[in-house]
């Protein structure tokens, strides 16, 4: 059984439309800034799609170009003046990043409040110790979320997130773990993965390595959640599961496009209007 990720992400833009509505109302228009540093055309494609999304709900959202050999002072000064714009309720820096620069080293120049996609470290602290004042990378955030929408509880469950990564791996073990779920997190060193994975009531893949995760990696009835991104030589997407497989075994799965993609997207733009109720109201 496939988890309808466009259906999920459908339900929540509706809502949030009504939020925007409202804030429109009072004369704030939320507003997102992404600066990009890069050519790169898979990248260029995800920004204009952040882009059509935003429209679609009324959100401003700007695009600030920067030379594909920007130095980390140029990018950060960048991301500091999108922060430091009061009509900018959302700054995302994209990543990839001009060679030898890690999204770490920049990112601790947008202000934690308007760090919609929780790329500073200071909102990582934040997450990792529980306050409500930090945003979590969208994708972790989407992982939770589409838990959520599907009724799965976490409380007392097992759960295995494949991938250590600052913004997927890591964020998405701290969110289960605040509901509550016993949580180990795999990564490339992990020895008998897919015996660590069988355990896993809830079983995440955030690896980039295309249908990695086969059916011997999945306990009968588990719920997979397919993180992965990866562009198939034709033009296509594929996740991290080998998802014809796993359908076989798993409770239910996210598939790859249409899974965890479209939720984050929704996510981000519910941030940026987070932030804007919250200077609305303060
Ligand atoms: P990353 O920074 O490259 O991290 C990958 C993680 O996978 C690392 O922790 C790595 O282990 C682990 N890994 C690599 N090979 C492995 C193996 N053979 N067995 C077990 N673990 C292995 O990637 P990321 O940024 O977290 O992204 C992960 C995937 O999610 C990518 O496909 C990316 O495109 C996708 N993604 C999707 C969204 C979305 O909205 N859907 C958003 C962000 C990312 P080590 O730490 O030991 O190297």
């Amino acid at each position: 059984m496939l988890i309808d990720g466009k259906k999920i992400a459908a339900e929540l833009g509706t809502g949030l439309a009504t939020r925007v509505a409202a804030l429109r109302g009072d004369g704030v228009v939320p507003g997102l800034t992404i600066v990009v540093a890069t050519a790169d055309e898979s990248t260029a494609w995800y920004v204009r799609s952040l882009v059509r999304a935003a429209a679609k709900l009324d959100i401003a959202a700007g695009v600030v170009e920067l030379p594909t050999d920007a130095d980390a002072s140029t990018i950060r000064a960048a991301l500091a003046a999108a922060g430091a714009d009061p009509s900018v309720h959302g700054v995302i820096c994209q990543t990839p990043l001009p060679d030898g620069l890690r999204l770490a080293d920049v990112a601790g120049a947008i202000p934690p409040e308007v760090d919609v996609d929780g790329a500073n470290p200071v909102s990582l602290g934040l997450l990792a110790v529980g306050s409500p004042a930090a945003f979590a990378p969208a994708t972790a955030a989407a992982v939770l979320r589409i838990l959520d929408a599907e009724g799965v509880e976490l409380a007392g469950r097992r759960a295995v997130v494949i991938g250590r990564s600052t913004v997927v791996g890591k964020p998405t073990a701290l969110l289960l773990m605040d509901r509550h779920a016993t949580v180990t997190v795999c990564h490339s060193r992990t020895v008998d993965l897919p015996a660590v994975a069988r355990e896993a009531d809830v079983l995440v893949a955030a690896v980039g390595r295309a249908g990695m995760v086969t059916a011997d990696y999945v306990r009968p009835g588990a719920v997979v959640i397919d993180v992965g991104t990866n562009a198939t030589p034709d033009g296509g997407l594929v996740g991290d599961v080998d998802t014809a497989a796993v359908e076989q075994v798993a409770g239910t799965v996210t598939p790859v496009p249409g899974g965890v993609g479209p939720v984050t997207t929704v996510l981000l733009m519910e941030h940026v209007v987070t932030v804007a109720e919250r200077r609305g109201r303060a």
